[in-house]
């Protein structure tokens, strides 16, 4: 089985069908929430997603954009957002994000937004915190986003973790005790503006990181009609 693994989407429709278009054929998306915040296209991301076969867990844009969690735990130009996605999201998507687990595990893979000892806020971002987080899922693999950027922790011999930069465009092997973050879709963060993404093949746990180039002027256009903070267009053209 080949799975589509995205995270971070955050509204932004010409990212997420760069993606789609890129991936070629598969035959399950996971999804690794954050769906939507920050972007222009909150509805039409969602809808996107439901159109296809999917599994999705929930981030912390998502609970802040249905009144979730506080708005205040953001820094102000992500609350203006939420507050603006709010205002966008019809009564059926919005009753799609709320219904969004925290969690998700099947076969060998758990799926989460932060990390999985404490799913919607904690980002994995060292060894130091991955390991404070293998004892939180029983599964040989974690899925995680939420950071934005693509890596990989693994638990080697003697315990030893290992950080990992992944090696774009080439299939490779996971090992047991790995947690993968595959990057952001919609709002890359490690100064690489391209939209970046996984593929899985399962059971045998080949992965593959993938970036693709996708038209940011226009999600910078709709952003500005909408009135969204500049900063947070500005942004996506540096890929932070
Ligand atoms: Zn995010």
């Amino acid at each position: 089985m080949r799975i589509l693994v995205i995270s971070d989407v955050h509204s932004n429709l010409a990212a997420l069908d760069a993606v789609l278009l890129d991936a070629g054929q598969w035959d399950m998306t996971w999804c690794l929430g954050d769906v939507i915040g920050y972007g222009p296209q909150p509805n039409e991301c969602i809808e996107r997603l439901r159109a296809m076969p999917h599994v999705c867990v929930v981030g912390n844009h998502d609970l802040a954009s249905v009144g979730r969690i506080d708005t205040s735990l953001f820094n102000p130009d992500a609350k203006a957002a939420a507050l603006w996605t709010a205002r966008q999201l019809t009564a059926r998507n919005r009753a799609f994000i709320e219904q969004l687990p925290e969690r998700y595990a099947e076969g060998d893979v758990t799926l989460v937004h932060g990390s999985p000892r404490h799913p919607v806020w904690e980002y994995v971002t060292s060894c130091s915190i991955a390991d404070a987080n293998w004892g939180h899922f029983e599964t040989k693999y974690c899925l995680v986003g939420h950071s934005h950027v693509p890596i990989m922790y693994h638990k080697g011999s003697a315990s030893r973790c290992e950080e990992t930069a992944p090696d774009v465009g080439r299939r490779q092997s996971l090992s047991p005790h790995t947690i993968v973050n595959p990057g952001g879709v919609g709002q890359p963060r490690d100064a690489d503006p391209r939209a970046s993404y996984a593929l899985l093949d399962l059971p045998d746990a080949v992965i593959e990181f993938r970036r693709v180039d996708y038209d940011v002027g226009r999600t910078q256009e709709l952003m500005r009609k909408a009135g969204l903070p500049p900063r947070l267009a500005s942004r996506l053209s540096i890929g932070w």
